[in-house]
């Protein structure tokens, strides 16, 4: 029979969670008692191991098309149908771009596309990127699957990480197999390029055992930080029919549990979209975001959905979170 007060201490010795436990600590309500104490934990965690130090990590699009692999939450997926032009970067605005986010103090700077953009061009602008960045910004690439030989270029074009991540639900309401995403994410690693996960994006059809999981898997990948995205809803797409969203409460839950549930070699813990409640619940990692979002119907998600450096930064200091100034730690301090 578990009890709260053995997870606490569990956590305490910093001894690893079962699945069973990571569930039964899910199937908490959201705002009871002991769901709270899990947050005040994860919290807790948190700032010991950032040093009360929490990250902003901003990206860029560096283009907005109809993407095939129609994963059924984005809203470039070519079935929602959400935009019916593309926009593709120069490489000059891409630069502008990541100067921008960098002058903003952003802690990681990060270049996104969707999954069919050629990699010939986004190597070619990530190359003119890092050239205008300071050499100590942490630059990194969120684009599609990769064979071990791309991933290696990727990295030779002098990006420092990936974002990449096994969806809930791969496979299913997306056109990507799942062991694609996970051989990709090793021939990421295998190159030296440094990981960045995540448990998402998170719906209310997601059983308790699938989130729990992908907390251990994302845990398993040795990454720079996990952490428990919400999925949004785009609007007229089968899934927002369907189910909906999470509250930003179960999410704040799912934050703490998955801090949690990782290892504590793994010092980041995000929470998305960006909330005060997230980061009082032990996320020390939020994201701003400038260009198209594959969660927002707005082709500027400035104008939208997407927040910036400083918006984050109130985010934190709400939430009673120090933040960091510089580089990202969580991605300086994983080894290659
Ligand atoms: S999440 Fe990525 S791969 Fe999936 S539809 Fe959107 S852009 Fe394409």
């Amino acid at each position: 029979m578990l009890s709260i007060d053995d997870i606490l201490q569990q956590s305490r010795n910093a001894e690893p969670f079962a699945r069973e436990q990571l569930v039964w600590m899910l199937e908490l309500s959201p705002d009871s008692e002991a769901s709270y104490r899990i947050m005040a934990e994860a919290r807790e965690i948190s700032r010991r191991l950032s040093g009360d130090r929490a990250e902003i990590h901003a990206q860029f699009a560096m283009n907005l098309n109809a993407c095939p692999k129609n994963c059924e939450f984005c809203s470039f997926a070519a079935i929602n149908k959400i935009f019916n032009t593309g926009i593709e970067l120069s490489i000059e605005q891409a630069v502008e771009n990541a100067l921008l986010l960098e002058r903003a103090g952003a802690n990681a700077v990060y270049v996104m596309t969707t999954a069919s953009f050629g990699l010939d061009a986004f190597l070619e602008t990530g190359r003119s990127v890092r050239e205008a960045l300071r050499p100590e910004t942490i630059l990194i690439a969120n684009t599609g699957d990769q064979t071990p030989a791309n991933a290696r270029r990727i990295q030779e074009a002098g990006f420092n990480g990936v974002y990449h991540a096994l969806r809930l639900r791969e496979g299913i309401d997306t056109g990507i197999p799942p062991q694609q995403r996970l051989d990709s994410m090793r021939a990421f690693k295998n190159a030296g390029l440094i990981l960045g996960t995540c448990v998402e994006p998170i719906g209310p059809e997601h059983s308790n055992e699938e989130i729990a999981d992908l907390i251990l898997l994302t845990g398993s990948l040795e990454p720079a930080y996990s952490g428990a995205g919400r999925r949004i809803s785009i609007p007229g797409t089968r899934l927002a029919q369907t189910f909906g969203m999470i509250s930003e409460l179960r999410l704040a839950q799912i934050v703490a549990i998955t801090r949690l549930g990782l290892p504590r070699n793994v010092i980041g813990n995000c929470t998305h979209e960006p909330c005060v409640i997230g980061a009082a619940a032990g996320a020390n990692l939020l994201w701003a975001e400038i260009g198209a979002n594959p969660r927002d119907t707005m082709a500027r998600t400035e104008d939208g959905r997407g927040c910036t450096v400083n918006a984050c930064r109130n985010i934190f200091s709400e939430a009673g979170c120090g933040i960091l100034e510089g580089p990202s730690r969580f991605f300086s301090s994983r080894k290659k």
